[in-house]
């Protein structure tokens, strides 16, 4: 028997099992990992550089720590001048300034209303349910570029449409995600406040502190039956394992896939799941950067389809594609020819070009943070702090590990462990009155500023008919 399996080889399941080890040794740990790789999202293509995540801000202490304990050398990344445009959707009309400045007043916006709404303190009755983020987006912005910039952010952000998710689900996952200026860093345009790490590096530092515990690869679990001092977990082959604790490290919407007995209490489950989205991140190598000559930065963003991209080192360009199910091989067309249309017919002939696709993980349900008798909740869909972003899975593997030695050696715990897992970087901000008053009354609307615009002008226009 084991002591404890952890089931996926993620950031946060390769995590709980580095911070356990690191304070007993002694335990038995296995990993069970459906993938013939490590790393989950993070896991990089061998073939030419990296797909996966790779970004962080500096100001994330989870992971920033856990980097720096592995010995994981961050690179700030190199400014791209400011002098170039940058090629979005959102930039291009005769009404770009305003409708980037009603979205940027609408996102601020939303990051200080997401710090009213703690995980835990918002009611998930049916009339939140009706007043989606889809309604919000269309109320509060008025140019179609901006709404469908949301909309696919939303998508990005959530993992679902926002036609299927309500105003005040959206605010609570907010909160636990930093924020939408962090979140627009890491997905969209990676600033100097960015840092990159090579993702090779850290699974082989993992692989290498995690020499003792057994990894067994190829190895998806099916079901779990939870028994009073023991789990039993068993593969898709038949094979059964046997631990004391059974650690999920896997995105909560996948946990749906697992066949749990005794069944997981009714509020565990996950309260509403739309349609599955996609994400296909790519590279796209030149042998020239073609966006230079045309004066550009490397930032792309198109709306239809939603496709981020930005230069990742100078000739190559990073991105991901949003799509629905059974899409992949059209990626690499529709990549190319949107690229074309902004930077020029070169862009159809790369030098290389290398995708992979995930499935869009949904962070519709309060992070479970309370471990459910012998299973224990990690994955960055359960983090409190950064959810949906590296250091999300940080701090959730760090919290399952205590959780796990909370049940077989609660003698190596200290405070300060306790501490390390709550220990926020995140300044939350509480709007004042004022910014309430502000947001309720939609003064960064567009359309307000243009109603009084138009108001004043016909006032002043008929001022000698009206003041007469
Ligand atoms: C393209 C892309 C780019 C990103 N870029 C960034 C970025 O720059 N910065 C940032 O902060 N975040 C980024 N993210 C998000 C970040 O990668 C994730 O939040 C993080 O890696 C999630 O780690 P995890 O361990 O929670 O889950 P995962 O990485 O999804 O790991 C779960 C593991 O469980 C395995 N598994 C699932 N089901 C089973 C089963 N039944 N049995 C056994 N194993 C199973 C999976 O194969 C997988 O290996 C990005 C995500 C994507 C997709």
């Amino acid at each position: 028997m084991f002591d404890v399996i952890i089931i996926g080889a993620g950031l946060s399941g390769l995590t709980t099992a580095y911070k356990i080890l690191q304070k007993e040794p002694s335990l038995r740990l296995k990993i069970l990992e459906a993938n013939d790789t490590i790393g989950g999202q993070i896991a990089s293509s061998k073939l030419d550089g990296e797909l996966g995540a790779k970004l962080l801000k500096a100001d994330q202490a989870h992971i920033y720590n856990l980097f720096t304990d592995l010995g994981i050398h961050m690179l700030r990344r190199r400014p791209i001048s400011r002098n170039l445009k940058r090629s979005w959707a959102i930039d291009s009309g005769p009404f770009a300034f305003i409708a980037k400045f009603e979205l940027q007043r609408y996102m601020n916006d939303l990051d200080l209303q997401s710090q009213l709404f703690r995980p835990g303190t918002y009611d998930l009755s049916s009339e939140d349910k009706k007043y989606t983020m889809w309604r919000h987006i269309r109320k509060s912005l008025f140019f179609e570029n901006s709404r469908l910039f949301m909309i696919n952010f939303v998508r990005l952000i959530a993992g679902v449409d926002s036609k299927d998710i309500s105003f005040v689900e959206f605010m609570n996952i907010l909160h636990s995600c930093g924020d939408l200026t962090t979140l627009m860093e890491l997905y969209i345009e990676p600033s100097q406040s960015v840092l990159e790490f090579s993702s090779e590096q850290l699974l082989a530092a993992f692989e290498t502190r995690l020499e003792p515990v057994s990894i067994k690869r190829l190895t998806k679990v099916i079901e779990i039956q939870h028994h009073e001092d023991y789990v039993q977990i068993g593969e898709t082959n038949g094979t059964i394992h046997t631990a004391r604790v059974a650690v999920l490290a896997i995105p909560c919407n996948q946990i749906e896939d697992i066949f749990i007995t005794p069944p997981i209490p009714m509020e565990w489950e996950i309260p509403y799941l739309g349609d599955k989205y996609f994400i296909t991140s790519f590279r796209v190598n030149y042998d020239e950067p073609h966006w230079r000559r045309r004066g550009f930065s490397g930032n792309f963003y198109s709306s239809n389809p939603p496709i981020f991209a930005h230069q990742y080192k100078p000739t190559s360009l990073v991105g991901c594609i949003l799509h629905g199910q059974g899409f992949e091989l059209l990626i690499k067309s529709i990549v190319l020819k949107s690229l074309a249309e902004s930077f020029g017919n070169e862009m159809t002939e790369p030098v290389s070009y290398i995708q992979q696709t995930y499935e869009q993980t949904s962070l519709l349900n309060l992070p479970y943070t309370t471990p459910w008798n012998r299973i224990i909740w990690s994955s960055t869909s359960t983090a409190t702090l950064y959810r949906g972003c590296l250091n999300g899975a940080v701090q959730s593997g760090l919290r399952s590990a205590i959780h796990a030695l909370l049940i077989l050696r609660p003698q190596s715990i200290n405070w300060q462990d306790l501490a390390e897992i709550q220990k926020a970087s995140v300044v939350y901000r509480y709007p004042s009155h004022w910014d309430l008053l502000k947001s309720s009354m939609n003064v960064y609307n567009t359309m307000v500023y243009s109603t009084i615009a138009i108001v004043v002008f016909c006032v002043l226009k008929n001022r000698n008919k009206i003041f007469n």
